[in-house]
């Protein structure tokens, strides 16, 4: 007979350090590792995906500067800016300890939110100008 019981979902590894493999559960962004000193946040660094969220937020702050530019290039940028950051924070799942990482996603995603609504506003504007003139 098959097994028809769900499959359960992956419990969440303990968060280690990157530099020694200690276990870093309970302590926060700002704590260092006790084993070897070095910091929980600056372990973020080495988690796959940080720098997807770095460029997340990167784009999202040029999305909303490029508004100047009527907001045409912030709509691109801004939709770039939403991609990166989901492809980052799903990665975040595995790790306790990446809060300091997992904020950077976040505000990523809502600076390139921001940028497409200034995006799509710009270029509605743009165009109503256009026909008008
Ligand atoms: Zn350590």
């Amino acid at each position: 007979m098959t097994d028809l019981t769900p499959e359960r979902e992956e419990p969440r590894s303990p968060p280690k350090c990157f530099s020694c493999g200690y276990e870093l559960t309970g302590l926060r962004v700002e704590d260092r590792c006790p084993e070897c000193g070095s910091l929980v946040w600056d372990n973020n660094r080495f988690i796959p995906g940080y720098g997807f969220a770095v460029t997340s937020l990167v784009l999202g702050i040029l999305s909303i500067c490029s508004c100047i530019f009527y907001g045409i290039p912030s709509l691109p940028l801004g939709i770039l800016g939403v991609i990166f950051s989901q492809g980052s924070s799903l990665k975040y799942k595995k790790y306790v300890h990446a809060d300091g990482a997992y904020s950077v996603a976040t505000a990523g995603k809502v600076c390139s939110w921001i940028g497409i609504v200034i995006g799509i506003l710009g270029i509605t504007t743009t165009i109503v100008i256009f026909m008008n003139s």
